[in-house]
């Protein structure tokens, strides 16, 4: 209750993480957050001066690299041996299995205190309540997966590839990598980043500014649960600090996840100065309801995942295509849809919250602007909602189009709000053939009874993460989180095994040891070959 009411009794100053200390920044820069139902200013976010972020990555680096100790004199050893024991605390050295328990603990951490992340989510990010107790429950199973990295971590070995010749390889982790995370899940992408600890590497976290209070909360909790100093660092601010990451060469790799413009800029950036990089990107879901699905399932699986979270999640269903009879079923979509409750996200009564920011709130309602101008069919009209008490919050109710088509721009481009758009096509082929075309390729999902059109629609569709009667497939952590097309940029992929590869690379050591060591190696120039 105590850090409850040091986080909701004032303006919560958002510190940078430099080894276990948290220190505030001297910028002259600072982004506030805003409650979304409010507008009330709840935190203060620094943009991290050139200096502050060179310490941080020193720190990262020196946290990864004290196990190596240089070559020295009597005097200069006595110094390495004061060095090689604070090494030993260092992470690359730590063993694996005491990684897991530390994560085990931090899982209990965070378990504990579930109640107090999800108030900070819904205070500066928005959503409701139980939608943010559900980004804090999927973070936890990332970590919780990450305990069963004892196995993952494994390399290959196989012995008497030639003559008293054995070959194995082992997965190193990469060194200073780093996070930068989006506004709409402030707890489950933050953790996200997990997986690039427990593989040993160092992070340095770059939290959306707009929700960094919930980062900060959670490295406490990391800070209390073992983890050694500079293991994790934080750094705070927009597009400079992005810039500091992506051109610092000590910073080995950069998992992006946010707008599809920042994301192409983070990877070409990045790859440029020769990082690993993966970006997961913006989206445009398509969910097809055949004439088979079950009607209120496939009704209420829609609805609710085109508004849960006001819009603002990367696996909404922002498209619905209804295939041939289901375009009767408009009324009971508009009706369902017209019965959830606007309001700020800490009322449990609330299905949708305020958006994240009024520059977000007025965008939603250009592009609802610009749908009903470019002709398509408005049955729902999400804008000038009242919620009482609340008049600054930055709320657009839910929104439908009908009548859509692939020209018109609300179906060309991400919105990111609360707002439906319907597509009528005849068959599965015109389904299939338009999801296609999209250049996103994030989620979808198709609505059926038969086995047949799903299993069709499962190898045909170009997409990362697809749902059968399951409208927002995000696969649990012992599976990763992909994308297709324009959703995604780089080749591993997002937790799970991807993550085990995006953040380890190989070493392959060959040896021999000669069962007669009288035995000799021949003098021969010719390249040589395994016999
Ligand atoms: P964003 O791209 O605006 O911001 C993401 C991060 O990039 C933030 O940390 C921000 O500080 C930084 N940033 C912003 N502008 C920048 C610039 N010009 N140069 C460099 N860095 C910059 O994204 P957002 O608004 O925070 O998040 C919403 C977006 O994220 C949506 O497009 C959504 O689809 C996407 N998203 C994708 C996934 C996925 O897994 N594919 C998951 C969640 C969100």
């Amino acid at each position: 209750m105590a850090a409850l009411r040091r986080v909701f009794s004032s303006v919560v100053e958002n510190k940078l993480l430099i080894g276990d200390k948290w220190v505030s920044s001297s910028s002259n820069k600072w982004f506030d957050i805003k409650n979304p139902a409010t507008q009330e200013i709840v935190g203060r976010v620094p943009q991290v001066t050139k200096g502050e972020f060179d310490v941080v990555v020193a720190n990262s680096k020196e946290a990864y690299n004290v196990g190596r100790v240089p070559q020295v004199t009597k005097g200069e050893f006595d110094v390495v041996v004061a060095n090689s024991k604070e090494a030993f605390k260092m992470w690359r050295d730590v063993p694996v299995p005491s990684r897991l328990r530390m994560a085990r603990t931090f899982l209990d951490h965070l378990n504990a205190n579930t109640e107090e992340l999800a108030q900070i989510i819904t205070r500066e990010n928005g959503k409701p309540l139980g939608d943010s107790r559900g980004d804090v429950f999927r973070g936890i199973e990332v970590v919780e997966h990450t305990l069963s990295f004892g196995s993952l971590l494994m390399g290959e070995s196989m012995e008497n590839l030639g003559k008293d010749l054995d070959t194995y390889s082992y997965r190193h982790p990469l060194g200073v990598v780093s996070s930068i995370l989006p506004y709409n899940f402030p707890a489950m992408i933050a953790l996200w980043a997990m997986p690039a600890v427990i593989t040993g590497n160092t992070l340095i976290l770059k939290p959306s500014e707009k929700v960094a209070t919930t980062s900060q909360r959670i490295f406490e909790l990391f800070l209390k649960s073992g983890f050694p100093s500079g293991v994790v660092n934080i750094v705070h601010g927009g597009k400079d600090t992005v810039d500091y990451i992506l051109q610092d060469p000590d910073i080995k790799a950069v998992s992006f996840v946010g707008s599809s413009s920042v994301g192409t800029y983070i990877h070409q950036q990045g790859s440029y100065y020769g990082k690993r990089v993966q970006s997961n990107m913006g989206a445009k879901n398509h969910a097809v309801i055949m004439p088979d699905a079950d009607k209120e399932d496939a009704i209420n699986a829609v609805v609710s995942s085109v508004y849960g979270a006001a819009g603002q999640r990367c696996m909404a269903l922002s498209v619905i295509i209804l295939v041939g009879d289901t375009q009767s079923w408009i009324p009971d979509i508009v009706a369902k849809s017209k019965s959830l409750k606007v309001g700020p996200g800490n009322d449990p009564k609330t299905d949708v919250g305020p958006l994240n920011s009024v520059e977000l709130k007025q965008k939603v309602e250009k592009y609802i602007e610009i749908g009903v101008k470019e002709g398509a069919s408005l049955l729902l009209d999400g804008r000038g909602v009242k919620v009482p008490g609340y008049e600054n919050g930055n709320f657009v109710g839910p929104t439908i189009f009908d009548n859509v088509n692939v020209n018109h721009t609300i179906y060309k481009e991400e919105i990111f709000g609360p707002v439906m758009t319907i597509v009528r096509v005849n068959t599965l082929d015109e389904a299939i053939e338009l999801a296609n075309k999209n250049p996103y390729g994030n989620g979808t999902a198709i609505f059926t009874q038969s086995g047949s059109a799903a299993r069709r629609y499962q190898r045909e569709i170009e997409a990362g993460q697809v749902g059968i009667n399951v409208p927002i497939p995000v696969p649990l952590p012992m599976f990763s989180f992909t994308g297709s097309k324009g959703s995604f940029r780089g080749d591993l992929n997002f937790y799970g095994k991807g993550a085990v590869n995006f953040y380890t690379q190989w070493k392959t050591i060959t040896s021999r040891w000669r069962k007669d060591m009288a035995e000799k190696a021949q003098l021969s120039t010719s390249f040589p070959t395994m016999k």
